[in-house]
């Protein structure tokens, strides 16, 4: 299966992320899986027309191209000419290559939130006019059109996250190589449902806290960080706490809220990242499948029931009331 991946308007972040693949690394895994890398800034060694001649074999239809990946944002300003990202040496907008080849493409898959959504490229006043494939923040349409599908039929898939797991990314290239991915897999925002039907809460380290409301009040507590430090964690779809990143930590374990970048428009949340906003006390933005009164009630009861070691830990930077050591077994 041939990817040819390009880079558009971003940081480079997924690609740093992907090659902290591990056990086996990026180039084994895709070797492994039958993927055969056409073409991709970082890790190829193909530059200037033998770039361009790889580009124009796949427009031609003369090399096949199975999966189309982009990272970051299209800019497609200024007004509409998509000048303001020239492919190097081709004075073709690369809105203009993307569009060509995703024509062509068995597959097209947008690699990172900005991609996906336009994501921090698109944030402020946007002076690039950034989007994302197939979407401009939530709303469909983006650069290629909400109608455009792919050869396969398949709409743009969404690996979305600031920066991507490799995980993601890999599973997503590895499922493609073996016909594995339908309309089915992808979720209401084109994101591969392997990770996407799972929320960043599940699997969190501080889900004890959580449950008790016993919460952080500022960086470094060990409480759950939904309640005072902004953490959306049971909004955000992604796996981040049960697939581990670097094959240990995840930003809730390194003691960072999530900030939901796997969601379109995570870039302006509307207020502090590490803020929660609240109406009379109550935080906003509730877990996506909870009602505000049951909420409410839950948060009085488990407060009123949060033993001492939990509620003294949570505004700790370490454990400082350890497990009660009780006799196990039934003598
Ligand atoms: S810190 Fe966030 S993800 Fe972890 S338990 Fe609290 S709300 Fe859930
Ligand atoms: S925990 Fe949240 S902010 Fe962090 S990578 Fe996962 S989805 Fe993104």
């Amino acid at each position: 299966m041939n990817v040819l991946w390009l880079q558009s308007g971003g940081c480079g972040g997924c690609t740093m992320s992907l090659l902290c693949a591990e056990s086996p690394d990026v180039l084994a895994t895709l070797e492994g899986g039958g993927v055969s890398l056409l073409w991709h800034p970082s890790l190829s060694e193909a530059s200037g027309p033998e770039v361009v001649a790889i580009l124009e074999s796949c427009i031609a239809g003369t090399t096949p191209l199975d999966v189309l990946c982009v990272e970051g944002a299209l800019l497609r300003g200024p007004h509409g000419s998509g000048r303001f990202h020239v492919l190097a040496g081709t004075g073709r907008a690369m809105i203009d290559w993307v569009r060509a080849l995703a024509a062509r493409a068995r597959h097209t898959v947008a690699v990172g939130t900005c991609a996906a959504f336009g994501g921090v490229t698109a944030a402020g006043c946007n002076p690039t006019d950034a989007c994302g494939l197939q979407y401009d923040g939530n709303a469909a349409g983006g650069l290629l059109g909400a109608g455009y599908r792919s050869a396969s039929g398949l709409p743009v898939i969404n690996v979305a996250g600031c920066p991507t797991h490799p995980g993601w990314v890999l599973e997503t290239l590895l499922a493609l190589a073996l016909d594995g991915i339908a309309a089915v897999d992808l979720d209401a925002l084109g994101r591969p449902r392997f990770y996407a039907d799972q929320l960043v809460h599940h699997g969190c380290s501080r889900n004890e806290f959580y449950e008790f409301k016993a919460s952080a009040e500022k960086a470094s507590d060990l409480g759950c960080m939904m309640e005072h430090m902004g953490c959306k964690g049971t909004q955000a779809h992604a796996d981040c706490n049960v697939r581990p990143w670097n094959g240990a930590g995840s930003c809730t374990s390194g003691g960072y809220p999530c900030i939901s970048c796997t969601e379109p428009g995570f870039e302006e949340p509307g207020h502090p990242f590490f803020e929660t906003p609240k109406v009379g006390g109550i935080p906003i933005g509730l877990p996506t499948d909870m009602p505000k009164a049951w909420f409410v009630a839950l948060a009085a009861l488990s407060k009123s029931a949060t033993p001492k070691r939990v509620r003294t830990n949570a505004t700790a930077d370490h454990p400082v009331v350890t497990p009660v050591i009780r006799k196990t077994g039934f003598k």
